[in-house]
Parts: C-alpha cells; sequence; structure tokens
C-alpha cells in the first residue's frame, strides 16, 4: 500500500521501512556500545608513541579495521591506525 498524506486519513507505511528503520536502530546502538566501550581505552599513536582518550561521541563514526582505529593523534595531527590499550592506574576511574 502506498503512504497516504491525505488530511484525517491513516498514514500506512510498508513493512519493509520499518524493516530499513530496525537495522538502522539496531546498527546506531552498536555503534553507540562500541564507542563508550572504546572511550574507557586510551589509544596508541604508533607515529609518536602519544596515549590519549576520546570521548564516546568522538568515537561515534569510527571502525575498527583489524589493525587499529584511525584516528587524528591530538600530539603529532597525524591519521594513523592507532591500537586500544588499558593502562593499569586508569581502570579505577571508572
Ligand atoms: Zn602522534
Amino acid at each position: 500500500m502506498p503512504i497516504n498524506w491525505g488530511i484525517g486519513e491513516h498514514i500506512t507505511i510498508e513493512p519493509w521501512w520499518l524493516v530499513v528503520i530496525f537495522i538502522i536502530g539496531v546498527t546506531f546502538i552498536i555503534q553507540v556500545v562500541k564507542s563508550i566501550f572504546y572511550a574507557k581505552r586510551k589509544f596508541a599513536c604508533p607515529a609518536c608513541g602519544h596515549r590519549f582518550r576520546k570521548k564516546w561521541y568522538q568515537l561515534l563514526p569510527i571502525m575498527n579495521n583489524g589493525k587499529g582505529v584511525l584516528l587524528n593523534c591530538p600530539e603529532c595531527r597525524e591519521k594513523n591506525n592507532c591500537s586500544a590499550v588499558w593502562e593499569e592506574a586508569d581502570r579505577y576511574l571508572y
């Protein structure tokens, strides 16, 4: 059934739209959870060795490509595959 935008009439949405919205929603939630998980870690820059942290919302568009996470280093401004590292001293901050 097509979407009927007429005033006073019901708006019908095709079922496949619901599937698309559901998939986008699930993907977004996974990405948010992943970002929060990464925000608890520090990233090590392979170029200068600088260790830095990013806010979870800054990590929303990132993807782990297997070699690390592509991020801009705040120290040397280079875009590199940064590996996430745990630091023993930071563990008690959360
Ligand atoms: Zn760097």
